[in-house]
């Protein structure tokens, strides 16, 4: 798994000049996703620069393996995911081989499509959604709230808690949140009333799709974990955090987190993310070791991922003048999961549970243990104690209409080229 190989290599440069030194799609990325354009129906693309390599055009053209066609002419990448790492990492060598040799430009030329001509779509048709809660700070920055003695609930450093989530109302960046309307009880009143929730919130997250799966009764083991990890993605879990409160005893988040969640459209290959890898933080002195199936020394020693992840916010008032989003946090939140990715994985299907192609993973929110890289308003206004002032005297302690919310994450390691998601954008519209 995650091996360094030539399509990581600093020197490979593109003969599409805008990858060079691009900040997220140079060569050494290629994510995949689904785009469409004008003339080009719903189909798979690599993101390149600013092109996207139509790869379906590829592939009809002859240009690909034969074993590999009737995946790639697919409107999503469900059948693609299902072939595993291995034709992952074949695909991967090909299109750098195709991206970076000069003789293969003038059969690859007419596959190239502007991404600012093309409209992104949803990776994978998305029969799962699960959300997980590995961030450990916010874990415990949430848990302060309800819990001050006891922020972190007993099981959770022995489980990686998560709760199925809704996937019909997964969509891709870009797709506005309409202010969620549900019951809402504030805590001196006596009854709930229903009505656009008040404090609606963002979840930074990275998001994961499944590619192989697994029989119904059959578990992944922790070492097999990894190769069943199709990608990455950044997830925002939109949060409506009165009616989170007053539904959530005793079955978890229902209405309160269905109404929409948003992924960023391009795929981040666990191969891309090699250079990337590092070891797991260590657990504090006197937490219990993970129980056996979800220890791997391998995992221990490469299953963080260094990722930096970024929130800015535009308000309605910051886009009228002109302003630049406001930054509200920026960190390696994600190299602080306190469970790994594979752990995530051997984890749901633990109990024989089958995980499909295409299935969605989150995370959890994402938070440093510094104040400086915060995933929620939740937590950056203290549950609304502590509004945020921001530069042009506007305050928030959650969304208002008109605030636009974008993610967006890089990599950066020594003697590697960085990489990058792109964004995951969503502004919010009044209730309906
Ligand atoms: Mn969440």
């Amino acid at each position: 798994m995650n091996l360094i190989d030539e399509t990581h290599d600093p020197a490979r440069r593109s003969w599409i000049d805008s990858a060079n030194g691009h900040a997220a799609f140079p060569i050494q990325n290629l994510p995949l996703g689904i785009f469409s354009t004008a003339s080009r129906d719903r189909r798979i693309g690599v993101a390149i620069g600013d092109q996207i390599v139509d790869l379906r055009g590829l592939a009809e053209a002859g240009l690909v393996d034969d074993r590999w066609l009737a995946a790639l002419v697919r409107p999503t990448l469900n059948d693609w995911f299902a072939h595993g790492p291995v034709e992952g990492r074949a695909l991967r060598r090909l299109l750098s081989d195709l991206l970076s040799g000069e003789a293969q430009r003038a059969a690859v030329n007419p596959h190239l499509v502007a991404q600012a001509d093309a409209a992104m779509h949803l990776p994978c048709a998305i029969g799962d959604y699960t959300d997980f809660y590995v961030g450990i700070h916010h874990a415990t920055n949430v848990g302060k709230q309800f819990r001050p003695d006891q922020p972190l609930l007993p099981n959770y450093k022995y489980v990686p808690i998560g709760y199925h989530g809704r996937a019909s109302s997964v969509r891709v960046s870009g797709e506005p949140v309409v202010r969620p309307k549900g019951q809402r009880k504030a805590p001196e009143a006596t009854a709930p009333d229903y009505g656009p929730s008040r404090r609606l919130d963002y979840e930074l997250e990275l998001g994961m799709f499944i590619g192989r799966g697994n029989d119904l009764g059959q578990t992944i083991p922790i070492g097999q974990a990894a190769a069943h990890i199709a990608g990455y993605c950044l997830l925002n879990d939109w949060s409506a955090r009165d009616i989170q409160g007053w539904e959530y005893q005793p079955l978890g988040p229902f209405l309160a987190k269905n109404f929409l969640t948003s992924i960023s459209p391009w795929v981040v290959s666990p191969d891309a993310l090699a250079p990337f890898r590092r070891a797991m933080p260590p657990r504090p002195a006197g937490d219990p070791a993970p129980l056996d199936y979800l220890s791997d020394d391998r995992d221990r020693e490469r299953g963080a991922l260094g990722v930096t992840l970024d929130v800015t916010l535009l308000t309605k008032a910051m886009r009228k003048a002109g302003h630049a989003p406001h930054v509200l946090s920026h960190g390696e939140a994600a190299a602080a999961m306190y469970w790994s990715a594979a752990q995530i994985v051997t984890h749901h299907a633990s109990n024989g549970c089958n995980l499909m192609p295409g299935d969605l993973i989150g995370t959890g929110t994402l938070s440093t243990a510094d104040a400086g890289g915060l995933g929620s308003l939740m937590e950056i206004s203290a549950g609304g104690k502590a509004p945020l002032a921001l530069p042009n005297g506007e305050v928030r302690s959650f969304l208002e209409d008109g605030d636009e919310l974008i993610l967006s994450a890089h990599c950066e390691a020594p003697g590697a080229v960085a990489i990058g998601f792109g964004e995951c954008r969503g502004r919010v519209l009044p209730a309906r």
